[in-house]
């Protein structure tokens, strides 16, 4: 008898499968499972996926667009000022509630696990204390891990070293940074190097914003590499953005893109925020404001998508929807081949699982029961509908369910109704 039954979906390997759940776990995956069940999802024709996973936000900012007003510019820099703002009228209430409100988003969408950063630059610490609280709040359903975040530079704020190691010292998961803020290229790589050893001391990962500019001398993901190999931090380190490398000299990304690999440092690009953001300064030919991402994965290095903002001073749109992430990356990064595409997919779940170590993720038995149901065939066709989430199961429960799109048509000699599904040739 299982608690829950998924039946005769599409898993994103191509297999249709049965997938019986009991308890938080998934207990057997087969062609047809005759079991019993106490509840049962049809997913007959639809794809069944493991949770959308988002390895890069701010959930101490999120939907806050407005408040105490909206960035003119649209430039990181006024989005910094403007949060440094909006920091001064911030409640932990209101903090804690918007997070709250985003993670509702989140389950809808079928994303289950997310890293946010959260600021550490404030004396009293409110982000922090919020989304701390927040995440005991909603980890029946949703893993959520806090990045310890200077924002306003870990040499250039004075308070930020003590206020970043009080940050983990409450329990925050992972070490951030921001060294293109810093005043000097030198005090970047000095913050990149004071953070690794913090990181390395304390036994946890690291995920830094960097290079998060269009500065082709802006190189700090050098510096985060070579600390990553000189600490043995091998395999627990990100480095998040890495826009710069857009501009950079071909022949020393020759030597970079090794160097990153060599070192098993990820890289998040954050293609929604980061297309909107950078190139701002630029008249024509126009920077598209994204990473090498392609030249990196053919290099081995681990690449996942980042959503980085929803409704906040930095970018004024989002719906918790990884697959708008993926697909603007796409788009982006030219990955239109098929197995490109299908990379895409596995980026906002797979590779974002990987990054940043999530534990019993996948449609295996002994896997912690969590998935999503898509009104699509494969996931190429869900990138390309963006589509819409029939079901989400996070730890054995049915969270969120949303009724399928279907078009009613009232046209002379055509049918009256149709999904928006196409397979290649046919
Ligand atoms: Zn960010």
């Amino acid at each position: 008898m299982f608690d829950l039954i998924v039946k005769g979906g599409t898993l994103p390997d191509g297999r249709v499968a049965d997938i019986g759940i009991s308890g938080d776990r998934i207990a057997a995956v087969e062609p047809r499972l005759e079991g019993e069940a106490r509840e049962t999802v049809d997913a007959t024709g639809d794809l069944v996926s493991p949770p959308f996973v988002d390895p890069h936000f701010h959930m101490d900012a999120t939907l806050s667009y407005g408040i105490p007003r909206v960035n003119g510019s649209g430039t990181l820099l006024e989005g910094i000022a403007l949060w440094g703002e909006l920091k001064g009228v911030m409640t932990h209430e209101a903090v804690r509630d918007r997070a709250l409100a985003y993670c509702d988003w989140a389950v809808s969408m079928g994303l289950l696990a997310i890293r946010s950063h959260v600021d550490t630059c404030d004396d009293r610490l409110l982000g922090v204390e919020a989304l701390l609280e927040v995440r005991d709040i909603v980890r029946p359903y949703l893993d959520l891990q806090l990045v310890a975040f200077p924002q306003d530079g870990l040499f250039r704020d004075p308070a930020a070293w003590d206020n970043t190691v009080r940050a983990l010292d409450l329990g925050v998961d992972v070490v951030g940074g921001i060294p293109h803020f810093e005043r000097t290229m030198a005090d970047g790589a000095r913050s990149v190097t004071a953070l690794c050893e913090l990181a390395a001391e304390r036994g946890l990962p690291v995920d830094m914003h960097c290079d998060e500019t269009d500065d082709p001398m802006s190189r700090h993901i050098e510096t985060l590499a070579y600390e990553t190999q000189r600490l043995g931090l091998q395999g627990r380190v990100a480095g998040s953005h890495l826009t710069s490398m857009h501009s950079m000299d071909n022949y020393y990304v020759s030597k970079l893109i090794p160097l990153i690999a060599e070192a098993g440092v990820a890289a998040i690009p954050n293609p929604l925020i980061n297309i909107m953001l950078q190139g701002r300064h630029d008249s024509f030919p126009k920077r598209r404001g994204l990473t090498r991402v392609k030249e990196m994965q053919a290099a081995g290095i681990a690449v996942g998508w980042g959503q980085d903002c929803v409704r906040d001073p930095w970018y004024p749109l989002g719906t918790a929807d990884m697959l708008d992430v993926a697909f603007m990356g796409l788009h982006v990064a030219q990955m239109s081949h098929p197995e490109e595409m299908r990379r895409c997919f596995d980026m906002v779940t797979e590779t974002n699982a990987a990054i940043i170590g999530l534990e019993g993720y996948g449609l295996a038995p002994g896997c912690t029961a969590s998935l999503v149901v898509l009104d699509a065939g494969d996931p190429v066709e869900a990138l390309r509908l963006r589509a819409t989430r029939l079901a989400v199961v996070s730890k054995g429960k049915l969270v969120a369910r949303t009724p399928r799109a279907d078009a009613a048509l009232d046209l002379p000699g055509r049918p009256g109704g149709m999904r928006r599904r196409h397979r290649a040739g046919s």
